[in-house]
C-alpha cells in the first residue's frame, strides 16, 4: 500500500524540453507578416479549386496511408521513381521521422551551429547525441569540419537563418567524407535559386533530400513536407511514420498538394516575381548601411552597420511589420531575417527603415 509521503511526483516524469519557437502570429488584422518566411502570394489557383471542389462526404474514409497520388505526382514532377518518395505532415514531420530512423548512434549527430533551430530541439526530443560544428565569420558552412566521426549529418541547403545557398560539389565533399552516416539534405528554400542535392541520390544511398510545399508552393498553412532518397532510406522513414502516425496527410491535403503540383507555369511565376524582390531588397537594404549575404531563399539575413538588431525589429513592429529577432545563439543576435513580401509591403518596409535611419 502507498503512505503518504511515498508518492512519486508525476511532475518528475513529465517532459523536460525547451521547445522550437515559430515566428510571432499577432492576433490582429492589418499588419505585415515577414517572420516566418511564408510566401506573400496565394497557392496556384487549381489548389483552391481542388478544396472547394472536395466532396466533404468523403471525410468518412480514411485517407490514403501514403499520400500515393501526391507521391506520384511529386514523382513524375522530379523525374524519380514513386516508390522513392515519402509524403509527410509539413518538412517538421519528415525531418523528425528522419531523426528517428536514422540516427540511432551512440555517436553525436552533426550540424552547424547557425541553422534551422528545430534540429537541436528533435536531438533533445529524441534523445539523439549532437555537436554543433561553427559556421564561419561569413557565415558560411565548411564541409571539410564534416570530415569526422559522427552518427549522421544535417545540412539546410540553402541555409536557414544565413540564406546561403552552395552548390553541389560543397554536397559531395560532405558525403564523400561520411558514407558511414546518413546525410540530410534539408532543401526547405531550394527553389528560391538553390542548388538540390537530388542528382546525387543515384550515387550515394546514405543521402536524403526534404523538401516543403510550405514556401515555395504557398500552402504552410496545408502541411505537406516530402522526402527523396533510396529505397533503403525511404522503407526505414515509413516504418517510423507507421510505428507512429500511420495517416500523416488528410484527404484534403492530398488532393490540394496534388493540383499544386500539376501547375508548373504558376509554381514558377511565383518563384521568380519572390526572387526579383528579394533581389531589389537585397541592393535597397545595403544601401541603407546592413549587411545582407546573398540568398539562395525567400528571406533575408541583416546586419546594420550601427543600429541594433534589437531596435530595428521594435521600431517596425511599432509599425506592424514583423520581422524575426532570434536573441540566440549570441552570433546571430545582432541579425533580423527578413522574409521577403509582396512589391508592396517591401516598399512599405523599407519607408519604414529610411524613417528609422534618418
Ligand atoms: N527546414 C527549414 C530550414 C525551415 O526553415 C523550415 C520552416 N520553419 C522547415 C524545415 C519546416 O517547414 P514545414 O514544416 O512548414 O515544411
Amino acid at each position: 500500500m502507498i503512505t503518504s509521503g511515498d508518492h512519486m511526483n508525476w511532475k518528475d516524469n513529465l517532459i523536460k524540453i525547451a521547445p522550437y519557437v515559430a515566428g510571432e502570429q499577432p492576433d490582429k488584422r492589418d499588419f505585415i507578416k515577414l517572420n516566418a518566411n511564408e510566401n506573400p502570394y496565394p497557392p496556384a489557383p487549381g489548389v483552391i479549386k481542388a478544396i472547394e471542389d472536395f466532396r466533404g462526404a468523403d471525410l468518412k474514409k480514411y485517407p490514403d496511408a501514403n499520400a500515393r497520388p501526391l507521391m506520384k505526382a511529386i514523382a513524375e514532377d522530379l523525374g524519380v521513381d514513386a516508390d522513392n518518395v515519402f509524403v509527410g505532415n509539413g518538412s517538421d514531420d519528415v525531418l523528425a521521422l528522419s531523426f528517428r530512423a536514422f540516427f540511432n548512434s551512440d555517436k553525436p549527430i552533426v550540424f552547424p551551429d547557425i541553422t534551422y533551430s528545430f534540429y537541436p530541439v528533435w536531438c533533445e526530443m529524441l534523445g539523439i547525441p549532437y555537436r554543433t560544428l561553427p559556421v564561419g565569420e561569413d557565415f558560411n558552412i565548411n564541409a571539410g569540419d564534416y570530415n569526422c566521426e559522427n552518427g549522421g549529418v544535417v545540412i539546410a541547403n540553402p541555409n536557414a537563418p544565413t540564406g546561403i545557398g552552395r552548390d553541389l560539389s560543397f554536397m559531395r565533399e560532405i558525403l564523400d567524407a561520411n558514407p558511414g552516416s546518413v546525410v540530410i539534405s534539408d532543401e526547405a528554400y531550394v527553389d528560391f535559386g538553390g542548388v538540390s542535392a537530388l542528382p546525387l541520390l543515384r550515387e550515394y544511398d546514405n543521402l536524403i533530400v526534404i523538401r516543403t510545399f510550405s514556401k515555395s508552393r504557398s500552402m504552410a498553412g496545408m502541411r505537406i513536407g516530402f522526402a527523396v532518397g533510396g529505397d533503403t532510406l525511404i522503407s526505414a522513414l515509413r516504418a517510423a511514420k507507421d510505428s507512429y502516425n500511420s495517416y500523416p496527410l488528410d484527404s484534403v491535403a492530398i488532393a490540394a498538394g496534388c493540383a499544386s503540383v500539376a501547375d508548373r507555369a504558376y509554381f514558377e511565376s511565383t518563384l521568380k516575381k519572390v526572387m526579383a524582390t528579394r533581389d531589389r531588397l537585397t541592393a535597397e537594404l545595403r544601401a541603407m548601411g546592413f549587411e545582407v549575404p546573398d540568398s539562395s531563399t525567400n528571406f533575408l539575413f541583416a546586419h546594420h552597420k550601427s543600429r541594433k538588431a534589437a531596435d530595428i525589429y521594435d521600431f517596425l513592429k511599432s509599425r506592424d511589420i514583423y520581422v524575426r529577432h532570434f536573441r540566440k545563439p549570441e552570433r546571430i543576435s545582432d541579425h533580423l531575417r527578413i522574409t521577403i513580401g509582396t512589391d508592396e509591403e517591401t516598399d512599405r518596409l523599407t519607408a519604414a527603415l529610411h524613417e528609422y535611419l534618418g
